[in-house]
């Protein structure tokens, strides 16, 4: 059996790296450190691989420095509109959500809809109400909005072509001492992005996929792209048919038809045989893992990851 393992990310972007001020690259170490430690005492105290991508999701959720949960972008009329997937490799059960408000952890919304509802997927209004049908913990909208994502809204707004600009999700993916595999993504979108626009975040074989007998994927960076390419299907459609790795897989999925599908794309994995993978073609890979006891890896830099390898 191989050893349980988590791995996760706060999102691949490219970005100008000024932006990236040592305050700012400290703090979100220190999330994702929090957020890996979470998951991990799940998967180590013997808990499910679903347990701990949730866990790990949720304590990003409630870290303003993600854009997830609280700390989500704005959309162009300055509202938070989140998107969350879930999915358990074991039984291939899944629940995804689109542009949810006043839910606090998206993820767990997702999670209920996989448990308690008849269907996979359920959007907007339809989705919160079924959050408030089942007792999830509700804020009002003001906790969602930091000063920072308001800033940017602004920025967007005075801008003539009102172009949408930066992107981040957050998302985990576990094997567990079973051998069971799951995946959690969860996201605020794109900066400035339409009302009602949804990403590949919640799209299941898009942002998210897991199954036992092949790997569990979250995927990170542009969702236009990454949904017309069905990139965390293909990730698994790789290791299941052409036999590759989660490192291989995700090296080949991130080639994929770059002419046309060309944007940030970014890729956490681990496949049913332990192997961990994190990929991206952005200088921002913010991400993590741990495999077992062994010491665990934080990285903000795509060049950390270089130097590791
Ligand atoms: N994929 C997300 C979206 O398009 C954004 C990101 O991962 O940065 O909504």
């Amino acid at each position: 059996m191989p050893t349980y393992s988590i791995v996760i990310h706060g999102g691949a972007v490219t970005m100008d790296p000024s932006k990236m001020t040592p305050d700012l690259e400290a703090v979100i170490r220190e999330g994702l450190q929090q957020a890996l430690q979470a998951g991990w005492e799940v998967l180590n105290g013997g808990g499910s691989a679903l347990n701990a991508v949730e866990a790990t999701v949720r304590t990003l959720e409630n870290n303003e420095h993600f854009n997830a949960g609280r700390g989500s972008s704005l959309n162009i009329q300055g509202e938070v509109e989140m998107d969350a997937s879930i999915m358990d490799g074991r039984t291939l059960r899944a629940g995804a959500v689109n542009s949810v408000r006043y839910v606090r952890n998206p993820i767990t919304l997702a999670r209920t809809v996989m448990e308690k509802c008849k269907h996979v997927y359920i959007s907007a209004e339809g989705a919160v109400e079924f959050a408030l049908q089942h007792g999830l913990e509700m804020e009002a909208v003001h906790y969602f909005e930091t000063e920072k994502a308001r800033k940017e809204w602004l920025e967007i707004i005075q801008q003539e072509e009102k172009e949408p600009q930066g992107h981040d999700t957050v998302g985990a993916v576990a094997l567990d001492q079973d051998g069971n595999l799951a995946v959690a993504t969860s996201t605020g979108g794109i900066e400035g992005q339409l009302k009602g626009r949804v990403g590949d975040s919640p799209i299941i074989g898009g942002g998210s996929y897991a199954v036992n007998e092949a790997c569990a994927v979250s995927c990170t960076g542009d969702g236009e792209v990454i949904m017309r390419g069905a990139l965390a299907h293909e990730v698994y459609a790789l290791v299941k048919y052409k036999g590759l790795s989660a490192p291989e897989a995700c090296r080949e999925a991130l080639k994929l038809r770059d002419e046309d599908l060309k944007g940030d794309k970014g890729f956490i994995a681990i496949d049913k045989d332990g192997h961990v993978a994190i990929e991206s073609n952005t200088n921002i890979m913010r991400c993590a893992y741990r495999i077992g006891e062994a010491e665990p890896f934080v990285a903000v830099w795509h060049e950390e990851l270089d130097k590791q390898a």
